[in-house]
């Protein structure tokens, strides 16, 4: 349920509003938006009268009731406004959301050894992305896959980050890990086979770097969001959540099928920022740059993108990682469409 304060409503009063609620039991959330105030009341309101909350004061505008089974994941939650994330960089903050310019992650599938992540890093940060991504702990289908280097892959990223000031993605793969990644990622990464690790979601919850939620590969739309529920129940606002291609039953000329209807979906759902990644979406390089494309043309406000030196020698995922040189030729297409769709860094951002 939401209350919905009219717009100039004295900061005193809306802290009166929460008092009240808080003896009637209730757990009241202040939702401060660039119009108006809201409260949040997720919990137990189902007996609850609107008409009774509304006698409270005469500076509620309105009560709602939010009718999906997300709640802080809605967008009526917010009161119909997307939601920022803001992720400070050494470069500076860089701002995820429908209000701002695209966002570029780029960066090979696993960190394989210091002279090619920090060669990628430089690469990727020449040709406009904000973030380089590299996984440390990597969940693979098979046990003897190469699962990742580890520790010491963090501290080859932190390297990557002093050098180039990216940002840093990179995935948390389990509960005891997420300290230790926290200290050098900028954003965690929970990946699709852990998106309904709803032990996982609450932990990483109760930390304060944003997240980005990658779809389960069977995940409906709803369940998505509900795992993203479990990250703000626990505490943490900064959910970023990221579409990766879902099951289907062609496998034989795409890796997954990328859900590209999933953006508007999501964008009339969720205030949530959107990510979508290409390369894992489709599993083909030469389809990431159409793919690309498509997602800003749907309104996707981030993309995240394999490169590695030489896809060819990947120790994973190499068959859909561009080259450098093909991900130089993609951002200047990424661009152009940005700017077409008006989310151009070029331009200031608007307010919505
Ligand atoms: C990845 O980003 O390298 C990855 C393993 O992604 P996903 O969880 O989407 O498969
Ligand atoms: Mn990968």
């Amino acid at each position: 349920m939401i209350v919905v304060m009219k717009a100039g409503t004295p900061e005193l009063e809306v802290n009166r509003v929460c008092d009240e609620l808080i003896t009637w039991g209730l757990s009241p959330e202040k939702i401060i938006g660039k119009h108006k105030v809201v409260i949040g009341l997720v919990g137990e309101t189902a007996e609850l009268d609107p008409y009774q909350i509304e006698e409270v004061s005469p500076w509620i505008e309105s009560v709602l009731r939010v009718e999906q089974p997300f709640k802080r994941a809605s967008r009526a939650y917010r009161h119909n406004e997307s939601s920022e994330v803001v992720v400070p960089t050494p470069n500076g903050d860089v701002y995820f959301g429908e209000h701002h310019p695209l966002v570029i992650t780029a960066g090979p599938c696993s960190v394989e050894n210091e002279e090619m992540i920090i060669e990628v890093a430089k690469r990727v940060k020449a040709a406009g992305a904000k973030f380089l991504r590299g996984g440390a702990y990597k969940p693979r289908t098979s046990p003897y896959a190469f699962q990742g280097h580890g520790e010491s892959a963090l501290a080859l990223l932190a390297a990557a980050r002093e050098v180039t000031g990216l940002g840093i993605i990179t995935e948390v793969m389990d509960t005891p890990d997420i300290e230790k990644v926290a200290e050098v990622a900028d954003v965690l990464q929970i990946g699709a086979r852990n998106m309904q690790n709803f032990s996982l979601l609450k932990q990483i919850g109760k930390q304060s770097k944003p997240i980005l939620l990658k779809r389960g590969m069977a995940a409906t739309i709803e369940d998505w969001l509900m795992a993203a529920e479990y990250i703000l129940a626990a505490g943490n606002p900064n959910v970023i959540l990221c579409e990766r291609g879902i099951r289907t039953f062609d496998r034989q000329y795409t890796r997954n099928a990328l859900d590209l209807s999933a953006i508007p979906v999501l964008r009339k759902l969720t205030h949530l920022p959107i990510m979508v990644d290409p390369s894992h979406g489709t599993g083909w390089s030469e389809y990431v740059p159409s793919m690309s494309l498509a997602a800003i043309a749907a309104g996707t406000d981030s993309l995240m993108i394999e490169v590695h030196p030489n896809p060819k020698k990947a120790m994973s995922d190499g068959p859909q990682s561009l080259t450098p040189e093909q991900f130089d030729q993609v951002m200047k297409d990424i661009n152009v469409m940005a700017k077409l769709m008006n989310r151009s860094a070029e331009r200031e951002p608007v307010l919505a």
